[in-house]
This record gives C-alpha cells, structure tokens and sequence, in this order.
C-alpha cells in the first residue's frame, strides 16, 4: 500500500494518527537540526518535517539524497504545527517522519515545478508531463474533464445516444484539407482522417437512432493560425424529425445547463441575429456582445460634403468608443497606425471628439460644421465624452477592418471580461459563397446543409442570395458552435453538387452512398457541433485552448515532445507504396 491519505486530505483532527503518504518532493528545507520537506500530489501538499536529533542515521542519510522531484513514500505521525501555513488546506499540521522509502529518484526538472515558474512555451512543451504537474496545468485538465463529464450527462438524460464513427474514412469536405494514412492492404490508396463525422452522423439518423451525440477527435490540415490544432475535440450532435427551431432550444439549454452547473451562471433567453445583420452591425459574423459600439452607417450624413474621400467611397462607418473624447494626440496617431497596419489594412482613420462639453472637434473639421459632426453623434447614440471613430471604404473590407478596431477598442477599455458570458444565435447564413480565385461557389458551412425552404425557388438563378438553415452559436466573440438542417432529398443533395461543381459521376462516386441512403426513407434531420476545447477554455475564463489540451501541438503543428511529424523507415515507406522511385 502507497498511501492511507492523499497530500491534501490531513488536517488538525488527524493529529496523533499514524499515516502514510506518496508523492513528489517539491522543496526541501534543510536547517540543520530540523529538515523541512513538502510532499505534493494531484491533490495537494503535506508538509513532513524531520528532528536531526531524533532520526536514525539511515533515514537522515537518505533524506540528505532527495532532490526535487523524487517520488517517495513516508510513514509518521500527524502532528499540530506550530507556525501554522492558513493559505492551504494542510497547513495546521505536518508529518513527523519516521521512515521514507525513495520510490524513483528525479534527475533536476529543466523548470521548478510551481504555479509561477514554468521555464518558457518550447520548455514546457517539450517536458509537457513535467508541466502537467503544475497546478495550473492540472487544473485545466481536470475542469475540461468535468466540463465532458457535465456534457454527457446532460445530452443522455435528453436521450441522445453516444455512438463512435470511424477514424479511417473518406474525405468529408468541410472546407479545409484532410489529412490520409496510406492503407498498406490497398496499395496506392488512402484513407483520410475525418474533418468530422458529418456524414456518418446523417446516416445514423437514417438508421434511426434519432439523437446521437459523440465527444470526437476531429482532423483538419489547415494552415495554422494563431490557438488552432490540427487535431481538436466536437461535442458533435445530430436529431432527426426537427426543424431548426427544436434545435436551437436543445442546444440553447445545453449551454445554459453548462454555465448553470458549471460556473454558477443563469443567462436569459439567447439573443438571435441573422447574418446579415450581424455583418451590418458588427462587422463579423461571430460578435462579441458584451460591450456595445455597434456600427452605425453614415453615408447619407456624411456624404456630399465636399470631403472627397468620403465621396467617392461604398461604405461609411463608424462606433462611438466610450469616454474616449479625451484621448491625447499621440493616443489617436496611435490608433491611426494600428489601423493601417498590414494586418488591418485600413488607409485611414476619421475621428470625432464628441467633448464633455458638447463641442466637436474632429480630423474633418475643414468639411463638417460642428452641426455635422453633432448628427453623426446623434445616428451613433454617442454621449459627450466618446470618441467616434469613422472608416470608409468597400463595404464588406471596411465592415471587417471596423469590426478589427471595435475589438481592439474592447481591449484596451477592458470592456471583454472573460467572467460575463454573452451568447448569441447568428442565423440565416447564405448557403453559398463565390470565390473570386477560382471562379466558383463554396458551400458556406458544407455541402449537406439544407436551403431554406422559401429560398429554393432562388437557387438556379440566383445562388448567392440563398439563405441557409444554418445556425452559429457565439459566445464573447468565439463561434462555439455551428450546424444546420440537412437535405435529405436525393434531388436537391445532387442539385447543390451541381452548383459547387461537382460533375454527377465525381458526386457519385464521392458520396454515392449518403445519396443511396437517402433512398431509402432518410427522415428530416439536423444537428450541430461545438468546438469542445473552445468551450472549455472560454468557460474557465481563458482565451487559449492550449492549456486545455494535454498534449497539444505548437504552432507550426509539431508536437515537440514525442518529435511529430517525422520521417518513416524506408521498409515502412516500401511497405506502403509510398517510395518515390528515382527517375
Ligand atoms: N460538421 C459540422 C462542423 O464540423 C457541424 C454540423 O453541421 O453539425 O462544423
């Protein structure tokens, strides 16, 4: 036996019990007469303490050979404190050791292993499994380990079922590339690693489960941006015989039980918002709704001026950043430049000072009177003392390089507390989207996703202004969700491969067998799928999701511990028809 208590379990009413402990050496303070050392766990830290005096040879000896790190075991008596520690639990007593046993000594970590030391990101990648032994670290994973446990929970009460779809599969498009594993038995063929279980999670629908639900690995080789995995977690869901509206209320509760249960949190009614106005607003089709600065258009106001600039420009808008009338010269030139910088790309910034006092004073002052600029105030909803801040240009680059500034703006006024929670529905996205480069259209969510209804008439014509029954689900600006209703008719699932250029034989040949399945009595469905390390990572307030992963891959998708991606042995590529032959 390695323990009859845990590191963080003894207090004051154990004293004079005789216990044994297990775990890692965290610090030894050796005073001479009197040896110090804490002893920690999963579960938290005991002290033990050691009388030169009184201890045999052997045991000083051998406590003189502990490092950090040493995994040990330790019999001795509970005993009262006498300078008690009240920041953790154990801190009224200590242990007084009669004998340790060195389980495994430690060669010197490359990082102390403490909440404020963690030697760097390459460091702690690379000893991941020593990083995991921080608090911090542990902590997130044990959260995102009752977050699954809370979500499973809830969803079977509801009676979904859990069901695990293939790893190996075929190529799903979802819109990024997918990774393959070439299959040895079949050589010169590949399997591909699901972007998610889209199709699988239809078909199960036509075989009648009606509510499945399934934490998965999903796999997308996509160029990495900043807190994206290569490899990352779906609370995927999928219903039959519901419209978008049974969804949005099941989905809506699941995240309303989460924060409830979770992070002690009631939220009212989500709002919803279509696409459109979502863009109109703000700029993006994943709001951040806890502050405010919507947008507001200023073009019949501030066109015809005399200010070119604006003139000859689609779109001019503008927010009213609170209490900012004050802001210096220099603070302004700042903005002017983080606007124009190449990842913005703006080519300028109109500013109004919406003083105090009620007087304006703006950048534009040449063309507006202070009448003018009061208007524009006025349309924004502005109060003395903000700032306004204007944009012009084409619409949808404008709205986007507008929406980069509310965000930064948030930023800087502390407006994105990571404890207010604020979700919302966008709806009604467009079903397709033109791709100027290739001169073609995109399934907006994915190919499988349902027109809407009173849209279909729209669909030969005029594609583009279809509307989908396509739902996202957003919490503080992080689209956590996202899925739609389905066809689940053969002739508008063939119709929509038409539109995204699939010829009929490529179709077939690709998904003949959701569209055979479909012949035989596929009922209506729908579902959705959330972003599992997102949501986590949102719910404990953080803004990575890299913490919340335990083995995560950086950000070229390496993973620098175990050395991934890597080349294979010549036998294996061999083995796997996968060598290249000199020419
Ligand atoms: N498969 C979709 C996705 O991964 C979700 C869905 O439509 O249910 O985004």
């Amino acid at each position: 036996m390695y323990r009859t208590h845990n590191n963080g379990e003894l207090r004051l009413s154990h004293a004079g019990k005789k216990v044994k402990l297990s775990g890692w050496v965290q610090t030894i303070r050796d005073k001479g007469f009197l040896i110090w050392i804490d002893l920690r766990d999963r579960y938290g830290i005991t002290q033990l303490v050691l009388e030169e005096e009184k201890s045999a040879p052997e045991l000083l000896e051998k406590v003189r050979r502990l490092g950090r790190e040493f995994v040990i075991s330790v019999t001795g008596i509970v005993i009262e404190r006498e300078a008690k520690n009240p920041n953790i639990p154990t801190g009224e007593i200590e242990i007084l050791v009669e004998n340790i046993e060195i389980l495994n000594p430690s060669k010197l970590p490359p990082f102390t292993i403490e909440d404020g030391t963690d030697g760097g990101e390459e460091l702690r990648m690379k000893y991941r499994y020593l990083d995991i032994r921080r608090n911090l670290v542990k902590d997130k994973l044990i959260f995102r380990s009752q977050v699954a446990q809370k979500v499973r929970e809830i969803l079977s009460q509801q009676d979904f079922v859990e069901v695990e779809t293939p790893v190996l599969i075929k190529s799903t498009p979802e819109g990024a590339r997918d990774f393959v594993v070439p299959s040895r038995m079949n050589p010169g063929q590949f399997y591909a690693l699901p972007q998610s279980p889209q199709t699988f999670k239809q078909l199960l629908m036509v075989g009648g489960l009606e509510r499945y639900f399934q934490i998965v690995k999903c796999f997308r080789d996509e160029d990495l941006r900043a807190d994206r995995q290569p490899e990352f977690t779906q609370i995927d869901c999928e219903m039959a015989f519901v419209e978008q509206e049974d969804i949005l209320n099941i989905f809506e509760d699941l995240l309303k039980k989460l924060l409830q249960d979770i992070k002690g949190v009631e939220i009212g009614d989500f709002p919803r918002i279509t696409y459109a106005e979502a863009m109109k607003k703000y700029g993006n089709d994943k709001p951040d709704i806890r502050f405010g600065m919507e947008f507001t258009e200023l073009n019949a106001l501030a066109q015809g001026k005399g200010f070119q600039v604006f003139d000859s420009q689609e779109l001019i808008v503008g927010i009213a950043a609170p209490s900012c009338a004050g802001y210096t010269r220099k603070e302004i030139d700042q903005l002017i430049d983080w606007v124009k910088k190449p990842q913005i790309g703006a080519l300028g910034l109109v500013w109004v000072k919406y003083n105090i006092d009620g007087s304006m004073k703006s950048s534009v002052d040449k063309f507006y009177s202070p009448e003018d600029l009061k208007a524009w105030a006025d349309a924004m909803g502005a109060q003395p003392g903000d700032l306004l801040l204007v944009m012009a240009g084409p619409a949808n680059k404008t709205r986007k390089q507008l929406s980069e500034l509310r965000m930064e703006m948030a930023k800087r006024l502390n407006l994105r507390n990571p404890e207010e929670f604020a979700p919302l529905w966008v709806v009604d996205f467009p079903l397709l989207e033109w791709d100027e480069e290739t001169q073609r259209y995109y399934a907006m969510h994915h190919p499988f996703t349902a027109p809407k209804p009173e849209d279909l008439n729209l669909l030969e014509e005029n594609p583009k202004e279809v509307r989908a029954n396509a739902y996202d689900l957003v919490l503080n600006g992080n689209e956590i969700g996202g899925g739609s209703i389905r066809i689940y008719n053969k002739e508008i699932q063939s119709k929509m491969f038409e539109i995204l250029g699939f010829t009929e034989e490529e179709a077939k040949a690709q998904f003949g067998f959701l569209m055979n399945a479909f012949e035989f009595g596929a009922p209506p469905h729908g579902g959705i799928a959330f972003g599992f390390d997102r949501l986590v990572a949102i719910l404990d307030g953080a803004e990575t999701i890299r913490d919340y992963i335990a083995f995560p891959k950086n950000n070229a998708g390496r993973d620098v511990m175990i050395d991934a991606p890597a080349k294979i042995a010549e036998e294996q590529l061999e083995e796997l028809n996968l060598r290249i032959e000199e020419k």
